[in-house]
């Protein structure tokens, strides 16, 4: 009865006595004997030995040792079955306690097959180990923390960016070395989101190395939970994109600079549309007003040469040779702006005595304007001369005195005041006649632009654009002072050394 139920056990039992004779074993103990011992199992006959040792000897050493202690002795044991399988067992060597006299010294051995165990055990360890390789070979940084921040895990890569080796960082919190203020906060915000189970997406950190330089990882961090769901601790994988981050801003560097000069090319591009069309709509007037005047005198004299008095034809004539003149200098202007367009022109100065110089330009205006106005004058009363691109000089002077004539209509004086101060010249042209609104000052010295009172007035609206670039070229400086309905004062200011006559 005993035996049947001892048979029902799966663990193998073998009784063994004290000179280590077989007394018993049931018949797990028996199917597994072959795997385990060189020779049969037979009552009565020595306990045979193990097909292979274990490490903690043979199973004559363990009943020895059970018994000299007088208690349990465990081993396992490797073995191989005839096709070769390894299979493992747990043999368990323990004193037989019984208040039976002639069984004292009875042994018992109990042997489990823990194959199972062992593989399963096994498979983890050699995961753990490609684990461990994997940790320790990427070529990210890998580095765990508990959750007070202190270093726990430092791979390989994490030294080598950092600098600092495993042993420098263990038991360091990252705060005292890798991060920055900024940084740290930043990096802590995002692992209390990831604590709170929250999804997030990889984050761009930067971190300090022993050498001072900044890196970028981008890291996502894996945190690990215990059974109860608490956080132990974190893992944080970051590639090091630290060239790709600066290779990007370089990038973007270049981006916004080529945006720019798109820009300024576009903005370019669009000046000289709208120059263009302003200078259609100009031409198509002021050309078109004389020119078709022209061609009606010219069409009129044409039919009645023969029946008019030649006082009528002479005042016809006349009339085609103002208008072909006025035409004459409105296309002088646009092939004058034409050419200080056009790259940069080279000054050509000539000395002069520049009171001298005026005078001759007063003469010339006062000519093609018929001599409506006086010009007032208040020149230095000390003679000078003055090196000077007189070309630039006289189309300045001249297009402001014109202007200044031709938009003061009904007045007889304009004014003109040179002043000599502090290695500057100073040459001012004012009037007293319509003066310009405020909100066109800015753009009358754009080509091709005319002020709205000006309209009636005849003009290209060049000749201020003119001024404007010769000034430049001279590298002086233009001011205008101007109220409507009270007159203008355009003010040319140039560096000079003067030459003493
Ligand atoms: P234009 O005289 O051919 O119109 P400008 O470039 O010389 O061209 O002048 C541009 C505009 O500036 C004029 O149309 C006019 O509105 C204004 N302007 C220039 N000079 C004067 C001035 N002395 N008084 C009033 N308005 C002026």
């Amino acid at each position: 009865m005993l035996s049947e139920v001892l048979n029902r056990v799966s663990q193998g039992l073998i009784a063994v006595s004290e000179s280590d004779l077989v007394l018993y074993f049931n018949d797990a103990a028996n199917a597994v004997s072959s795997d385990i011992f060189n020779e049969q199992l037979v009552i009565g006959l020595e306990i045979p030995e193990v097909r292979r040792r274990t490490s903690a000897g043979s199973i004559k050493y363990l009943l020895s040792m059970s018994r000299t202690g007088g208690e349990e002795v465990r081993a396992f044991m490797e073995t191989q079955n005839k096709y070769g399988t390894d299979l493992y067992f747990e043999i368990v060597a323990a004193p037989f306690k019984t208040e039976r006299r002639d069984l004292t010294n009875v042994l018992l051995l109990m042997i489990t097959d823990v194959t199972e165990n062992k593989v399963f055990e096994h498979k983890l360890l050699s995961q753990a180990e490609y684990i461990r390789t994997l940790f320790e070979t990427a070529n990210t940084m890998i580095f765990g923390l508990d959750m007070r921040g202190y270093v726990t895990q430092w791979n390989r890569q994490a030294a080598n960016i950092t600098g600092y080796s495993r042993d420098e960082v263990y038991a360091r919190r990252v705060r005292e070395f890798l991060f920055d203020d900024e940084s740290l906060g930043l990096f802590e915000c995002y692992l209390q989101r990831i604590l709170d189970g929250e999804s997030v997406p990889g984050l761009e950190i930067s971190i300090r190395s022993r050498d001072q330089k900044i890196h970028h990882l981008l890291a996502s961090v894996t945190p690990r939970l215990s059974t109860n769901k608490v956080p132990i601790d974190v893992t944080i994988i970051g590639q090091d994109i630290t060239e790709l981050t600066n290779y990007r801003s370089s990038l973007e560097t270049m981006v916004k600079l080529r945006t720019r000069e798109l820009q300024r090319a576009l903005t370019k591009e669009q000046e000289a549309l709208e120059i263009r069309s302003r200078f259609v709509s100009i031409a198509s007037h002021e050309f078109r007003v004389p020119l078709n005047s022209i061609a009606h005198t010219g069409s009129v004299l044409t039919k009645n040469v023969e029946f008019m008095a030649a006082d009528d034809v002479r005042n016809h004539l006349n009339d085609i040779t103002r208008n072909a003149n006025h035409m004459s200098v409105l296309l002088d202007d646009v092939l004058d702006y034409g050419k200080k367009d056009q790259a940069k022109i080279k000054l050509v100065k000539t000395e002069v005595n520049f009171n001298e110089f005026l005078e001759s330009i007063f003469e010339d205006v006062r000519r093609s304007a018929a001599n409506t106005h006086k010009i007032e004058a208040t020149l230095p009363s000390l003679e000078f001369k003055l090196s000077i691109d007189t070309k630039l000089m006289r189309s300045i002077v001249t297009n402001l005195l014109s202007n200044a004539i031709k938009f003061s209509p009904d007045k007889e004086k304009v004014y003109v005041e040179v002043r000599l101060e502090l290695g500057q010249l100073s040459l001012s042209v004012k009037d007293d006649g319509i003066g310009i609104p405020m909100e066109e000052q800015s753009q009358i010295f754009e080509p091709f632009t005319r002020g709205k009172e000006a309209m009636e007035i005849s003009g290209t609206g060049l000749g201020l654009s003119i001024v404007k670039k010769s000034v430049e070229l001279m590298e002086g400086t233009l001011l205008l002072e101007s109220e409507p309905g009270k007159g203008s004062c355009f003010t040319v200011v140039i560096p000079f050394q003067p030459i003493h006559v």
